[in-house]
């Protein structure tokens, strides 16, 4: 399988991440790629650089307001005496208005939903190249010589909107990817693993119906990104039924994670889906230092399988999955999964 990386995506450090009122070192740390991308090369993968397809496939996603922010906003936070290193909100908007503030601290809180987010020096051009490596990976399935691909993006893209970053995301890599399928005419569904539910990709395409959007995720009741996520969210307008969120509770296991997954694939069917983009958490692992599901690896190997019984072309984009023992194999097994079940 052809896997997909650049290593401008290491330019991204952060170092803020706050949890329940306390301070500690942020999870979505750069070490990962090291871990995935071994893990990639012991499942077959061999990796590529991406093209540079330039800004407008990202910009069919994401307002040009917002990637102005993105690539712009760091110089001139430091310019903010006493600034810190990183830009990290400390206002929110309660609800978006029509003004946009023109100061760095008032489009950080408008263009940040919550402080997990943090922009530092490299961080523009690591999501950058992040979301070129998914638009290579949709392009080599597109252009119809491969049946699967795996793209580690990273940073991580599933919590993002048009608008606005979140949860260690800034481009929403799986919708830019589903996006530019859609555009060449493919019909895509974005399946979302992670353990956290895809709110932004959901947010993304929650009005069309160009792209299925399904999550199964821990139930937000109790877990982030909570205001999103729920049974009950299904789409608007042209959209309403192209949106499917299956949430489960805390601690569910590989055999009622298995099921959940058919009914998923059900509906991937039933839209007419010729390509399956997967927004690959690996974090819904039992061993994730998130807590929020309890796969096992060879739950991970039975996803896998369950993908590539679908028959059809899948692009395996990396969403989270956080420094644990099994993290590697986790992806390994995934991918070995596909393959065997292929
Ligand atoms: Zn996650």
């Amino acid at each position: 399988m052809k896997a997909i990386f650049d290593e401008r995506q290491w330019r991204h450090d952060p170092q803020h991440f706050m949890a329940n009122g306390t301070i500690s070192p942020n999870p979505e740390q750069p070490r990962r790629i090291e871990v995935l991308h071994a893990a990639a090369q012991a499942a077959g993968c061999r990796f590529q650089p991406p093209q540079d397809a330039g800004r407008g496939p990202i910009a069919a996603v994401h307002t040009a307001e917002y990637l102005t922010f993105l690539e712009t906003i760091h110089p001139r936070w430091r310019r903010i005496d006493g600034a810190g290193p990183e830009v990290i909100p400390n206002i929110h908007p309660g609800n978006r208005s029509d003004s946009y503030p023109r100061s760095a601290v008032g489009q950080a809180g408008y263009h940040q939903a919550d402080t997990a987010c943090p922009i530092a020096e490299g961080t523009w051009e690591a999501a950058y190249w992040s979301a070129q490596s998914a638009l290579t990976g949709a392009d080599l399935i597109a252009d119809g010589g491969e049946r699967a691909a795996y793209v580690l993006s990273r940073p991580p893209g599933h919590h993002a909107f048009a608008d606005m970053a979140g949860g260690f995301c800034f481009l929403n890599n799986s919708a830019i990817a589903a996006q530019r399928l859609a555009d060449r005419g493919l019909r895509p569904a974005i399946l979302d693993v992670d353990v956290h539910h895809g709110n932004g990709t959901q947010g993304i395409f929650y009005d069309s119906d160009t792209v299925l959007t399904l999550s199964i995720h821990a139930d937000p009741e109790r877990f982030y990104p909570f205001f999103w996520g729920h049974a009950q969210e299904r789409g608007t307008g042209r959209g309403l039924g192209s949106n499917l969120n299956l949430p489960l509770p805390r601690g569910t296991g590989d055999d009622a994670y298995l099921q959940t997954l058919d009914l998923a694939l059900q509906r991937v069917r039933s839209f007419g889906t010729d390509v399956l983009v997967v927004a690959l958490g690996l974090d819904a692992s039992i061993d994730d230092p998130f807590q929020g599901l309890a796969i096992t690896q060879g739950g991970f190997a039975r996803i896998g399988a369950a993908m590539a019984a679908t028959g059809l072309p899948v692009l395996f984009v990396q969403e989270g999955g956080y420094l644990s023992e099994t993290l590697g194999t986790n992806l390994t097994r995934t991918l070995t999964g596909f393959k065997e079940g292929a």
